[in-house]
């Protein structure tokens, strides 16, 4: 998963006339900084290359990710790949919020394959986003690859829009989750769920 990420991030070389690293040049002038100056000469083509890295997301769907590797398969006890990394971009502020993924779902007849299930949560997660939506998102996309029984998501967050503009609660995580099906209604399975991730 990463190696063709960064394989794409390198392989771009962002030129000045570049219309980000144009903008980016702007903003460093505006903001009463010296985009000429040793340090930043090269900075709007790098923040044009990290920001196309970021925000990728954009550029891919959960169909060409998950490429086919759904298999029919009677297993029928819950999956769960737990503390997937995430890192996105809070769509208010443009800053980082990161932290980690728990991803479950309930198989009815066939599953996908586990390293997947990471790369259907960059899909989401490398476009600008809000906590709550990139978790509806996850959900709703291994639903629709997967046909389980239920899907559940939960994501466990640091917002850099709040750690470092001065609002208090800077050491606070927020939890948001996605429950579909089982999970939502058969108590035993969230409760199981919740066990596996460390959260009960
Ligand atoms: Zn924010």
């Amino acid at each position: 998963m990463m190696a063709e990420a960064t394989a794409v991030f390198q392989e771009r070389v962002t030129q000045p006339d570049d219309p980000i690293a144009a903008l980016v040049r702007s903003m460093i002038e505006e903001l009463g900084e010296d985009p000429g100056r040793e340090g930043l000469r090269r900075t709007p083509e790098r923040v044009a290359d990290s920001l196309r890295f970021l925000l990728s997301g954009y550029g891919l769907d959960v169909e060409k990710v998950v490429n086919g590797a759904i298999f029919a398969e009677s297993y029928e006890e819950m999956v769960v790949v737990k503390d997937i990394e995430v890192y996105s971009l809070c769509e208010h502020h443009l800053l980082p919020f990161y932290g980690k993924a728990h991803v479950a779902y309930l198989p009815h007849g066939r599953v996908v394959g586990l390293s997947k299930i990471p790369r259907i949560v960059d899909v989401f997660a490398r476009r600008l986003q809000v906590q709550e939506r990139l978790t509806t998102q996850i959900a709703g996309a291994v639903q629709g690859v997967v046909h389980p029984h239920g899907v559940a998501v939960v994501i466990e967050a640091v917002h850099l829009c709040m750690m470092m503009r001065g609002i208090q609660k800077q050491n606070s995580a927020a939890v948001t989750s996605a429950l579909t099906g089982s999970f939502q209604t058969d108590d035993k399975c969230r409760s199981e769920f919740l066990s596996l991730i460390g959260r009960d």
